[in-house]
């Protein structure tokens, strides 16, 4: 008989796992707390109108199509490049900024605020290339055993990285830009990682390199979601089981190897091995009761930010709206280091607009709108109470209904809001926290949440809060080392 695998959570980290250790002939079931697959990468489907839920876009798509390929299939899904990538606008301006991947198009959106942006724009990206391509394989793609393994690895890295260490991403892009459009719309990345480029470390500037020159970024066709309806696909294909409603809250072990789950009903599933895709700090905390992952131990870690996301149904089209629009204000700083930790801030809110049904035309009804708002919040470590959703919901479409001059609040048929309770609540996500554990120094590589259990050793990890951090394409490196570990450690059979 195969050895049996249970893998809890059906996020894009476990079902990538599922696919891959199902293809190397393991027993793997899935169990998940929810009524469908997918976790932060997920779907809303009301009143006709269909919305992705979290993530929008990504980078990297070669990681997808290198993993499909290990797992010996055809790419379940297929992606759409986007140019320009996205739309900026500032607060009391009639402009917008197109960020185009071509720089002489890009430069042309700067010509007037910063002066010879496309020499400084390669420069700034030629470093960025270097410090990515000189650490991506060494840190972010590979397991580390121990500490010595890790720095050993750090001390391989080119030296003439090491100035950037000092930096934070602020700091870094001002030395390389001196208008406050240029500096703030490049800085802007920092907060794909939940932070903000006051308090994200340098060498992140590597996702700059990946977002203009590298890669880009893709949307899937037909909405986001399909990248979870074709891994279910082939799990299905792979008669790999998924058992949707199925909360893992307790395990049973045996000296240092893990026995069972068991689920919020008291039902028991047994198994040889078994791989968490529940964040990996919070599920030690909860329910394998980790003494490293106190509820105190917990607190003192650095969590990325809260979001407020809306999915909103128009009974109209806004044609002058890109697939991805950024609506910022004119305090980047004051909002930026107040935003992780202060509930004023949202008097006036930044915020992102994903136009979904501009390239999806089934995604909404004829004539019709889904747009998905997310907007950065404190997590509920420093808002707990949000019953003035509703009024920082209207005030964001007020604003949005003036920057694009037409009519919003009116036009709207449908509306549901997601604060950091719900994102809490659905995914078991620390404090609403929307991207899991920060990528500070002292949380990443060896640093992060190992993806091999402390105690059991038949127990592994996957995900954001794991290595190497947060964002689709990491889910699936993730995905990748968490496998590498099994397969390194036990045959199928
Ligand atoms: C609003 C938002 C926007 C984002 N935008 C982007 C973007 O544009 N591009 C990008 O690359 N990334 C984006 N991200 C990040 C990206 O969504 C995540 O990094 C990625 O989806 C995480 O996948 P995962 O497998 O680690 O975890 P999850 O998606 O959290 O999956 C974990 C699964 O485990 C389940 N689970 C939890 N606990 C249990 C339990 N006890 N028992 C059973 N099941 C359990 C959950 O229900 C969930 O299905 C965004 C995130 C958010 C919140």
């Amino acid at each position: 008989m195969n050895k049996k695998i249970i893998i809890v959570g059906a996020g894009l980290g476990g079902l990538a796992s599922g696919l891959l250790l199902a293809k190397k002939g393991f027993d793997v079931t899935m169990l998940e707390k929810n009524a469908q697959a997918g976790g932060r990468l997920n779907q809303l489907k009301k009143d006709g109108f269909t919305f992705d839920v979290g993530p929008s876009f990504f980078s990297m798509s070669y990681i997808f199509r290198e993993f499909m390929e290990k797992c010996g299939v055809e790419m379940p899904f297929r992606f759409v490049e986007l140019d320009p990538l996205y739309s900026v606008n500032f607060r009391g301006s009639d402009k917008t900024y197109h960020l185009y991947k071509d720089l002489k198009k890009l430069a042309a959106q700067f010509a007037d605020v910063e002066p010879d942006f496309e020499q400084k724009m390669e420069k700034y990206l030629k470093k960025s290339g270097k410090l990515f391509h000189d650490t991506v394989d060494i840190v972010i793609r590979r397991n580390f055993n121990s500490v010595f393994d890790y720095i050993t690895a750090l001390m391989t890295v080119n030296p003439v990285h090491l100035p950037i260490l000092l930096k934070t991403f602020w700091q870094h892009v001002n030395s390389h830009f001196e208008s406050k459009e240029a500096r703030q719309i490049i800085s802007l990345v920092a907060f794909f990682l939940g932070r903000t480029p006051f308090d994200t470390m340098a060498i992140y500037s590597l996702l700059s390199y990946t977002e203009f020159k590298h890669d880009g970024y893709y949307n899937v066709e037909g909405g986001m979601y399909n990248i979870i309806n074709g891994l279910v696909s082939e799990l299905g294909k792979m008669n790999v089981s998924i058992h949707y409603n199925t909360e893992i809250v307790e395990v049973m072990s045996d000296g240092n190897k893990l026995q069972k789950v068991i689920d919020q009903n008291g039902q028991a599933y047994s198994a040889d091995i078994f791989l968490i895709n529940s964040d990996a700090a919070v599920f030690r905390n909860k329910v394998m009761k980790n003494p490293r992952f106190t509820d105190e131990k917990l607190a003192k870690m650095e969590w990325t930010m809260g979001y407020l996301t809306f999915y909103v149904g128009l009974n109209k089209k806004l044609p002058n709206l890109n697939l991805h629009n950024y609506y910022l204000g004119t305090n980047y700083e004051e909002y930026a280091n107040d935003v992780l930790v202060n509930p004023d801030t949202l008097q006036k809110p930044y915020y992102y607009v994903n136009v979904v049904s501009k390239h999806n035309a089934d995604c909404a009804p004829e004539g019709c709108e889904s747009l998905f708002f997310v907007c950065p919040v404190p997590n509920l470590q420093y808002k707990a109470d949000w019953s003035d959703k509703d009024d920082i919901v209207n005030s964001i479409l007020r604003d949005f209904s003036e920057r694009i001059g037409e009519t919003v609040i009116e036009n709207v048929i449908t509306k549901t809001i997601f604060t950091p309770q719900e994102w809490e609540k659905k995914f078991n996500l620390y404090k609403g926290s929307g991207l899991g554990l920060s990528h500070k120094m002292s949380q990443i590589g060896y640093f992060r949440p190992h993806n091999v259990d402390e105690k059991f050793k038949n127990t592994f990890y996957v995900g954001a809060s794991t290595a190497p951090g947060a964002g689709l394409p990491m889910a699936i490196i993730s995905a990748d080392l968490a496998c590498e570990r099994i397969l390194g450690k036990f045959n199928a059979t």
